[in-house]
């Protein structure tokens, strides 16, 4: 049966190990709209161009942009037979409209890590752009970003809150007791 999934979190709550882990578990394409651009960058599509500039600056493609990438992902066999994990999208009330619109979604997963922790983490990874001036932006950009498309899921009743701490394997084994809780519910 096909499991159709949201995931939001902090960066460095550790969504990206997780988004690999259930989706071999359950055998759902991992749908990252940041991974889709980049490469589509890489590619030096228009696509790529535009939103290479875009990424450059921090900001956000336009919605009806995003959607249409999106739509057409999502309009693939693989998700019919599987479902989907997506990942980086909805990051704005009308794509998160958008999308609901178009598809049932079985789960909206919040990855709470605790701010702090995140900070840790990150500053312990000392990427070049990884300063504390930058991890800060992008804390602050996360709060005023997704938390609002992340109460929109819950006022849909469809928001399960997943503690990210712990080790990667309690994490996971969290995810899916949380998803199969929701999937069987649905059933
Ligand atoms: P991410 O890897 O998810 O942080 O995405 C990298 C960049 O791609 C973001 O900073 C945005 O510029 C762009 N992007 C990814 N997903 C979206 C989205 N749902 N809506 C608008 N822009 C996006």
């Amino acid at each position: 049966m096909p499991v159709r999934l949201v995931i939001f979190g902090r960066q460095g709550a550790g969504k990206g190990t997780q988004c690999l882990e259930l989706s071999s578990h359950y055998g759902a394409p991992h749908i990252s709209t940041g991974d889709m651009l980049r490469a589509a960058a890489a590619e030096g599509t228009p696509l790529g161009l535009e939103a290479k500039a875009i990424m450059e600056q921090g900001g956000l493609l336009p919605d009806e942009v995003i959607l249409g990438v999106v739509e057409e992902r999502l309009a693939q066999p693989d998700v019919e037979e599987s479902g989907f994990l997506l990942d980086g999208f909805p990051r704005t009330v009308p794509q998160a409209e958008a999308l609901v619109a178009k598809v049932d979604i079985d789960i909206a997963i919040d990855l709470s890590v605790p701010e702090d922790v995140v900070r840790e983490r990150m500053l312990g990874r000392a990427r070049e752009d990884d300063t504390p001036e930058a991890i800060d932006k992008r804390l602050a950009l996360y709060a005023a970003e997704t938390v609002p498309v992340i109460d929109f899921f819950d006022g849909l009743d469809l928001l399960v809150v997943v503690d990210g701490l712990g080790s990667p394997g309690e994490v996971t084994a969290r995810l899916v007791a949380a998803i199969d809780e929701r999937l069987a519910e649905r059933a």
